[in-house]
């Protein structure tokens, strides 16, 4: 299938590990060209060596997307060497796990900002030019907990409902000139991050990681998690020319965990 996006330009952000990475890796084998972000140079020094084996033009921005510096620091730098950017991808790391008696105003606070508030403000700069290009894509990044709220994770249960509002609100604003704006909701996929946490359950159960990854996989109906360029395909079919008819939607990647109808 020809995606039709060869030379166009991503914003990926939290792009130096998991999910992000897996995006901006599948973006570099369209020859899309990249501004990547994330909070450690290193890691992100590492992801544009590989990214650029690729032939493509990888911009790194460093800084924490809590911080409007950060924020600023990507929109300028991308338009003063790219000029634009043809396609968000809004990711962050997850926000801290907890109840709602666990969690302070101040943790409601954080994860707003790095949740919800980064990929506000990125949207707001960064759209007027795509309204203006009479081509842009938007694509957030939320969670299965949009549709199924998860136990423990308070944070995350709230704040990507904030994030499926917004993104439903604006893709009806920007549909006139050929924007879309839609969102990409994981269930469990395998990052080292979600691998780490296996690590963790398997040392303190006394058991094996793959006796714990395969516990933690039960209730997916594929009884396995998804990898994260599982995920990734379906962002970039989501950027691609081939769904420029398709906006305003959360498509679940999951498994077939969520049991939603519609
Ligand atoms: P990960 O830990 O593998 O990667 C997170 C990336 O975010 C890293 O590049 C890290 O440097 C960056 N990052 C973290 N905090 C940041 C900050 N304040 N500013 C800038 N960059 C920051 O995580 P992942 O598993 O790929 O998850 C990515 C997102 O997807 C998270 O929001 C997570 O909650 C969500 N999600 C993950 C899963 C899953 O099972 N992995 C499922 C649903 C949703």
């Amino acid at each position: 299938m020809k995606l039709g996006i060869k030379g166009k330009v991503a914003v990926v952000t939290a792009a130096s590990k998991g999910i992000g990475f897996a995006v901006a890796k599948e973006f570099a084998k369209e020859g899309v060209n990249l501004v990547i972000n994330s909070r450690d140079k290193e890691n992100l020094k590492k992801a544009r060596e590989i990214l650029e084996k690729y032939g493509v033009d990888v911009l790194t921005v460093d800084g924490d997307l809590r911080n409007d510096d950060t924020l600023k620091k990507i929109f300028n730098s991308t338009i003063e060497k790219f000029g634009k950017a043809d396609i968000l991808f809004l990711n962050a790391g997850g926000p801290k796990p907890g109840g709602f008696f666990d969690v302070t105003a101040g943790d409601w606070e954080e994860s707003f900002k790095l949740n919800f508030l980064s990929a506000q403000k990125l949207s707001t700069l960064f759209a007027p030019k795509m309204e203006e290009n009479k081509w842009g894509r938007i694509i957030y990044l939320t969670s299965i907990s949009v549709r199924n709220p998860i136990p423990n994770l308070i944070l995350s249960n709230g704040i990507r409902m904030a994030v499926t509002g917004m993104m439903k609100t604006l893709s009806r604003e920007l549909a006139p000139f050929g924007v879309t704006v839609n969102a990409v909701a994981p269930g469990y996929t395998l990052t080292d991050r979600v691998k780490q946490l296996i690590e963790d359950t398997a040392k303190r159960e006394g058991i094996s990681f793959e006796e714990a990854l395969e516990k933690a996989s039960e209730k997916i109906p594929m009884k396995r998690m998804g990898k994260p360029e599982e995920i990734a395909a379906v962002v970039i079919f989501l950027a691609s020319e081939r769904a420029a008819f398709l906006t305003g939607q959360t498509i679940v990647v999951d498994g077939g965990q969520d049991m939603t109808s519609v």
